[in-house]
């Protein structure tokens, strides 16, 4: 003998409920089977609107039962087409009655727990009729008993504690005269021992089949529902959640408890004390293996946590103050107090210096808790010996569950070192005797992060996710997307980095897409795409509130680096091309620095000097490992670079200018690059990189510009006295020409100091040859003092600046 029970989803459609029947029919050739059925899916809910509206004189309750009624006639017509008036009709005058209740509730105003109890009774009773009905017609031996006359309970209303002893007989006494190879039975309805209809608590039908199950001693109890098992984490939140193959009654005991809805924990204990083993099935997916829960422990489970689960609508009560420790009896008094008020503790804490006591219960007792317990301690609380309660609200618990967690050295370590990664603010911490449980109190908008977090640390080692948001796609931008596009499967593959673009902003328009934008039609994501705005761009980062998130700068914008402060305080990486936030004052910089640190996450513009090429990685490395720079010697401009190497006997310096902004080797304003400013900022960085407290005042600036370029009001303005000075540049030219050098904008750093100028490079000359858009940084270091450390390549350029600025993503996801 078998005993099935299947949930809300499973006979919430004509197809699911085929699917049921199947089932069924095919177990039946094995041997009788029980099935204990829900109400259809959401139906409970609805009977309790339509009471609610009712007794608040609310005419809309007519519509909801009229939709209850179409929901089960559909159902019937669906299921049998033909020859259905019959079932119809006794179906509509089993409405009828339903209706004159609400009738009935409407002019009361009032419905009591019993009324409730009468008015829930109904989904189940009509499921379980028309799901028989549907099967004598389909001429299977079928026959449906009414659990209300087998399950006896007392009359807590809403949900009522079985009388065991008298409903085990029950069950056995009608099984052993039943003879029909299939019998359904309401789950979740039961009468006390007057009669009055009762119920078993809310998703109780799990209850009802194991009370069945236990009472006849059946080999296995399955329930059959809507996902494929017990899963590691409600898979309706954590996408990469995956069945659990076996567990343990007290894990299968602890998941539930903690908020794993797929099983009613009340439901585990008869099957417990009976050793029956629990099969959670899929209704809509029989085939799939579904999850075993039995005495039976696998020793050998290389992942000792089981499964993450978390119960929303927590409050947090502490009750503290000094005289506490001397109060004699006062944990007993508190816990009487709740007790007594029906009031179910979920969570506890205790310091040990006992000066606080801190619990949680569910956020709909906290206001009864709070009035109680405020009564039971008001003496102690008018000599000041303890403060009122404080009650906390819109909190959670989240919990990891495994038998075999004490084995294991560090798991707590690890749990809450990913929740702190992920700036989820611990509010209260407990762990069970039984090392079976450990749950921290986090804020209920951080579930999903704290979820998926603990999910990917403790189940998908393998994989982990990056949510990447870009400022600033131009030119580079686009590279980066198209690289990341065309990067995904390798990463994902080999590194085990699956890196996602969450959110995009242009300076006209800002996009998001909460499970990674589509980077083949990126363009056309733009297309609904909200005004730009930074602000409002960090709002929709905070509210995302993703795991790993990586804020991408790629303008030159110091409206977008005075952000950076903001996403790091939020633990949120910053990785950044821009180098106002380096350039600029040394405060800032280090306070970026400092705030990395603090937040356990990174700040990173390895692109910040020569674009792609490993120059700020190098140089750390360098200190890092102990080793001095004596001296820097470096072309770090692209820019002047291309200026100089084209510039010459066949062109003018104008023209060659607005060539190399044209082909987007300059910043939008050349003058930038010109002035030499930008090659100031790099070595300031390198500088400071190297331990320098410097300023951008303490660099050497000898510019080569005239005094009319420098002093030039606008992009257009530079342009027109680079053409009216171009004799002076001709000058610059034919000097070095006639001397047998080569024009290179040279930046030094040496002694702490550093200087950035234009050079005559003579011939043999490491920079003498440096071709194009070339970088080229000597690094002279105590480890490289003749020969130095040279790093050499393109050093501007849409493509090298994005692949650096991939680079630096990918460094935080090795992290
Ligand atoms: P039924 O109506 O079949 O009793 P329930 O809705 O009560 O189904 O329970 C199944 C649901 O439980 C799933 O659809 C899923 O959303 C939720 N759930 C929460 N946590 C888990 C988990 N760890 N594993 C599987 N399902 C879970
Ligand atoms: N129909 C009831 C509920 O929704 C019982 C159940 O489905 O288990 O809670
Ligand atoms: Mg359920």
């Amino acid at each position: 003998m078998k005993v099935l029970k299947f949930g809300g989803t499973s006979v919430g459609s004509a197809s699911n409920i085929n699917n049921v029947i199947s089932i069924l029919d095919k177990k039946s050739k094995d041997g009788k089977v029980i099935a204990v059925v829900s109400a259809v899916g959401g139906i409970t809910d609805k009977l309790l609107a339509a009471g609610n509206l009712a007794i608040k004189k609310d005419e809309a309750y007519k519509d909801v039962f009229t939709e209850i009624q179409n929901v089960h006639v559909t159902l019937v017509k669906q299921l049998i087409p033909s020859e259905n008036e019959a079932i119809i009709a006794a179906i509509e005058n089993k409405f009828k009655d339903l209706k004159s209740l609400l009738e009935g509730l409407y002019l009361l105003n009032e419905l009591t727990p019993k009324i409730s109890d009468k008015l829930v009774s109904f989904g189940e009773l009509m499921s379980s009729y028309i799901i028989t009905k549907c099967m004598f017609a389909r001429s299977l031996d079928v026959v449906r008993k009414n659990s209300q006359e087998l399950i006896i309970t007392n009359s807590n209303y809403g949900d009522a504690d079985v009388e065991l002893t008298l409903t085990e007989k029950n069950i056995q006494t009608y099984f052993k005269a039943s003879e029909s190879l299939i019998t359904i039975l309401p789950g979740f309805v039961a009468k006390n021992q007057d009669g009055e209809e009762t119920t078993l608590g809310r998703g109780g039908s799990d209850f009802t089949a194991s009370i069945i199950a236990a009472a006849l001693n059946v080999e296995i109890l399955e329930i059959w529902t809507d996902v494929s098992g017990m899963y590691t984490a409600n898979p309706k939140l954590v996408k990469q959640a995956v069945p659990i193959e076996q567990l343990s009654f007290q894990e299968a005991m602890e998941l539930s408890h903690f908020g794993a809805k797929v099983l009613y924990p009340p439901t585990v204990q008869p099957v417990l004390d009976a050793n029956i083993p629990i099969l959670i099935k899929n209704t809509m997916q029989p085939n799939d293996a579904g999850t075993k829960i039995s005495d039976e422990t696998k020793a050998s489970i290389k992942n000792p946590v089981k499964g993450i689960t978390h119960i929303n609508d927590i409050a947090l009560l502490t009750l503290q103050g000094p005289g506490m420790v001397g109060i004699p009896g006062f944990s007993k008094r508190l816990f009487e107090t709740l007790a007594n008020e029906k009031i179910n503790v979920i969570f506890i804490t205790q310091a040990s210096s006992e000066h606080a006591i801190c619990f949680g219960i569910d956020i709909r007792d906290s206001q009864t808790a709070q009035n109680v317990i405020d009564k039971t301690f008001e003496y102690e609380i008018t000599l000041k010996k303890i403060e009122p309660i404080l009650v906390e609200t819109g909190l959670s618990i989240i919990a990891l569950i495994g038998d075999n967690m004490k084995n294991y050295q560090g798991i707590s370590g690890r749990m809450f070192s990913t929740l702190g990664k992920n700036n989820i603010n611990v509010r209260a911490i407990a762990q069970g005797a039984s090392e079976r449980n450990i749950s921290a109190v986090i804020d209920e908008s951080d579930i999903k992060k704290a979820l998926n977090s603990l999910h990917e640390r403790f189940f998908e080692v393998q994989t982990k996710q990056l949510n990447v948001f870009i400022v600033g796609v131009g030119n580079v931008g686009e590279r980066l997307i198209d690289q990341i596009e065309q990067q995904h499967g390798f990463l994902k593959e080999k590194l085990k980095i699956d890196v996602r673009i969450v959110g995009m902003a242009n300076s006209r328009k800002m996009v998001f897409n909460n499970e990674g934008i589509d980077l083949e039609n990126w363009p056309s994501a733009f297309d609904f795409a909200e005004q730009s705005n930074l602000e409002r761009f960090f709002n929709k980062v905070i509210e995302l509130n993703l795991r790993n998130s990586i804020f991408v700068d790629i303008t030159a914008d110091e409206k977008v680096s005075d952000w950076y402060a903001h996403y790091l305080r939020n633990s949120i990486a910053v990785v950044a091309c821009n180098k106002i936030a380096c350039s600029g004052a040394y405060d800032t910089y280090e306070n970026l620095h400092n705030l990395a640190l603090s937040y356990n996450t990174a700040f990173l513009y390895e692109t910040n000097v020569g674009a792609g090429l490993p120059i700020i990685n190098t140089l750390n490395n360098l200190v890092a490992s102990g080793d001095k720079v004596t001296s820097i010697q470096a072309v770090l401009s692209g820019s002047l670079n291309f200026v100089f190497n084209h510039f010459g006997d066949h062109t003018n310096f104008h023209d060659t200018v607005k060539r190399a902004q044209f082909e987007g080797y300059t910043e939008p304003d050349p003058r930038i690059d010109l002035s030499g400013i930008d090659v100031a900022r790099k070595i300031l960085i390198l500088a400071r990189e190297n331990g320098g407290k410097m300023e951008i005042e303490d660099i050497e600036n000898e510019s080569f510009l005239t005094t009319a370029n420098l002093e030039s009001s606008s992009v257009d303005d530079f342009y027109d006295t680079l053409k009216e000075d171009e004799s002076h540049f001709q000058h610059i030219y034919a000097s070095a020409k006639a001397n047998n050098c080569q024009l290179k904008y040279v930046a030094e750093f040496k002694d702490g100091k550093a200087k950035v100028g234009l050079r005559e490079i003579p011939e043999g000359h490491p920079f003498y040859n440096l071709e194009g858009k070339d970088n080229i940084v000597m690094f002279y270091t105590e480890r490289y003092p003749e020969q130095p450390l040279i790093v050499k390549g393109a050093g501007a350029g849409a493509d090298v600046t994005a692949s650096g600025l991939f680079a630096d993503i990918i460094k935080i996801g090795n992290k």
